[in-house]
């Protein structure tokens, strides 16, 4: 396909929106991505002409919903190289997958003393699971440091494997510097000690090519809404002799084989962790996005990104006073800087008066945040639909910002 990013603006109807009369530069998709029209009239398609409950019914409409979330099932597995559907798992997103995971895995695995293994830069959603994990069953949560630029220090890292370590689970890509770290090497070492790995894909599955069997990871999550899907659905990848094996997390209806008034037992993964009726609109709209996707190509979608943040920090960085947050060659389509010693918040109140959405904050990474010193950071992030002239209007707006709030 020829990349006409004109084309796509058309395809994504809320990039044509107006705010306090500006047009629209948004570059918050780190936080969530808009959504083409074909993933919104999958979604309209399935309540307006199939909807039904899943699993459950014989009859026509129910068949046919239960069929197209199978599908979007496959077409996940498709999507990331799983050697089967059945090692996806449908959660509410990223989140809810690694608490899945910090439940089931911590309950079937994990005893006193034993060791969990997290970076420094990890999003709170790859942190504070694992933390309740070690506070309830005593076990011990060690931390890979990370340097100045924000760069795991991977000799560091691999001191941590010992005996009593049971999982790593590790950010593919920082939401805060966009930092990718080098993961097929950090799960060739765990596995040289026996150890399996979790990948938060948060970050990484919408910009870059993320296969399961390449990487050779045990477990990924990742959520739809940042890859042009819809919100409240994402993923859990596990490897089959490990799902098979792991508790149910929650329980209810759809997961069981067989229930008594006194016992049940449950289906094999992936039913056995999707108890309650599914999202499966929600399913079936992920399968749209990740069509939408390969329609485009992640290599295309990687250049162009890749273009816009070598552009914006090229623009950034002409301004004095302008301090760009990590720092690495190999890096995704995030960009967190500060200006001067203006607060992220004003500087993105500022730039929201200009119709650029940005994120500020502390991006659900305070221990991040403490490592560099700072309370926050304002964060660009691009996708598919972003132009360099969105660039131009950040680059001027951060200008202005300067102008205003420095001395
Ligand atoms: N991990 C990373 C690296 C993220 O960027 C995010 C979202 N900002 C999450 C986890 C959590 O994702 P969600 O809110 O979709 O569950």
């Amino acid at each position: 396909m020829i990349f006409d990013v004109n084309f796509f603006r058309s395809q994504f109807p809320i990039l044509s929106e107006k705010i306090y009369g500006k047009q629209l530069v948004y570059l918050d998709n780190g936080a969530t991505t808009q959504k083409p029209h074909s993933v919104l009239e999958k979604i309209m398609d399935v309540y307006e002409r199939y909807n039904s409950n899943v699993h459950r019914g014989v009859h026509h409409l129910s068949n046919i919903t239960t069929d197209l979330h199978e599908n979007a099932r496959k077409r996940v597995a498709e999507h990331i190289n799983a050697i089967s559907d059945r090692e996806v798992v449908f959660t509410r997103g990223t989140t809810e997958s690694i608490n899945l995971m910090a439940y089931s895995f911590g309950e079937t695995y994990c005893h006193e003393g034993d060791e969990i293994i997290v970076s420094a830069m990890e999003h709170h959603a790859n942190l504070v699971p694992w933390q309740l994990l070690c506070e309830r069953k005593k076990m011990k949560l060690r931390i890979a440091p990370i340097d100045a630029n924000g760069c795991l220090i991977l000799p560091e890292l691999y001191k941590l494997f010992n005996e009593r370590t049971k999982l790593l689970s590790i950010t593919h890509v920082s939401n805060v510097t966009g930092i990718v770290n080098p993961i097929e090497e950090i799960v060739n070492e765990a596995h040289a000690h026996h150890v399996p790995v979790l990948i938060d894909a948060a970050q990484s599955m919408p910009h870059m090519i993320v296969d399961v069997q390449a990487i050779d990871c045990d477990f990924m999550a990742f959520s739809g809404h940042k890859m042009y899907g819809p919100n409240g659905i994402g993923v859990l990848y596990g490897r089959r002799r490990f799902l098979d094996e792991m508790v149910p997390y929650q329980s209810g209806g759809a997961m069981i084989d067989k229930v008594t008034l006194e016992k049940t037992t449950f289906l094999p993964a992936p039913l056995r962790f999707e108890a309650g009726t599914p999202d499966y609109v929600g399913a079936i709209g992920l399968a749209a996005a990740i069509d939408y996707i390969d329609n485009i190509g992640k290599e295309s979608i990687r250049d162009h990104e890749k273009h816009l943040t070598e552009y914006a920090l090229e623009g950034l960085r002409s301004i004095d006073g302008v301090r760009i947050i990590g720092e690495s060659e190999n890096r995704s389509s995030v960009v967190s800087f500060l200006v001067g010693d203006a607060h992220p918040y004003d500087t993105g109140m500022i730039l929201d008066k200009m119709g650029i959405a940005v994120r500020t904050g502390h991006h659900c990474a305070q221990p991040l945040m403490t490592h560099f010193g700072i309370t926050g950071t304002v964060r660009a992030s691009f996708a598919i639909y972003n132009t360099t002239s969105d660039v131009d209007a950040l680059i001027d707006g951060v200008k202005r910002v300067k102008t205003m709030l420095c001395k």
